[in-house]
């Protein structure tokens, strides 16, 4: 019986992130094993902090710490919200925009109050996210991924996770919140950054 071996750490802590990555990546990387990954609660590492000023430079600082940690190539991704009438807010700072880590139904809550007085017609934002892989000989490798679309004034739907409930994507007629999610990941930041990542995975599976 042959056992699968993790061949890459991957930074998260969020059971709900590793399986969806897991789902985007095995289409892109035939024979990828959800055992390939090794997530970093998995591995026993603490979450370092994020001090970066852009998502690129705090999926580095992950990646980067876990890969020294583990020995192994190791992947992260860092996203956010960006809404342009706030100049790019809550961004970097997303996930604790109410005070709190992780506090989704308090941040989303805030940022619908911020936004109370502007009209529709202004209500564009962009989730935005970077996937970044750190071998342990140093090599980095960085991709992008954007989802265009704006914000409702109440939240709609149970599926997804942070501010899915209160945003639209471009050429969709319902949240985030109410998609499928192989809809969501099919049009999705992280869909788009780790579908580019994935011949980098690819690359690393035993032949
Ligand atoms: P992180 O990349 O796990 O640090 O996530 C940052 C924060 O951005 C999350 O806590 C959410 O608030 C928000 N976010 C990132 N991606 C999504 C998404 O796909 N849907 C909803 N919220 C998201």
């Amino acid at each position: 019986m042959s056992e699968t071996r993790p061949i890459v750490a991957f930074a998260t802590h969020n059971a709900h992130k590793i399986d969806e990555v897991y789902s985007i990546l095995r289409e892109r990387v035939p024979g990828l094993e959800r055992g390939h990954l090794l997530s970093a609660a998995e591995a026993g590492a603490p979450a370092p902090v994020e001090s970066g000023i852009s998502y690129e430079q705090n999926a580095l600082i992950k990646a980067r710490e876990l890969s020294r940690l583990t020995g192994l190539p190791a992947i992260a991704d860092d996203s956010g919200l960006s809404v342009d009438v706030m100049g790019g807010a809550p961004g970097i700072f997303s996930a604790l925009w109410s005070g709190r880590h992780g506090a989704d139904r308090e941040n989303l809550e805030l940022l619908l109050a911020q936004m109370e007085d502007i009209p529709d017609a202004n209500r564009q934002a962009a989730f935005v996210c970077a996937a970044v892989m750190v071998h342990p000989d140093g090599r980095e490798i960085t991709e992008m991924g954007i989802m265009g679309g704006k914000l409702t004034r109440e939240p709609a739907g149970a599926r997804g996770f942070g501010y899915d409930p209160i945003f639209i994507a471009c050429g969709q007629s319902v949240t985030n919140a109410e998609l499928d999610p192989e809809v969501k990941n099919a049009i999705s930041h992280r869909g788009a950054a780790f579908r580019a990542l994935a011949p980098h995975v690819a690359a690393l599976l035993p032949r």
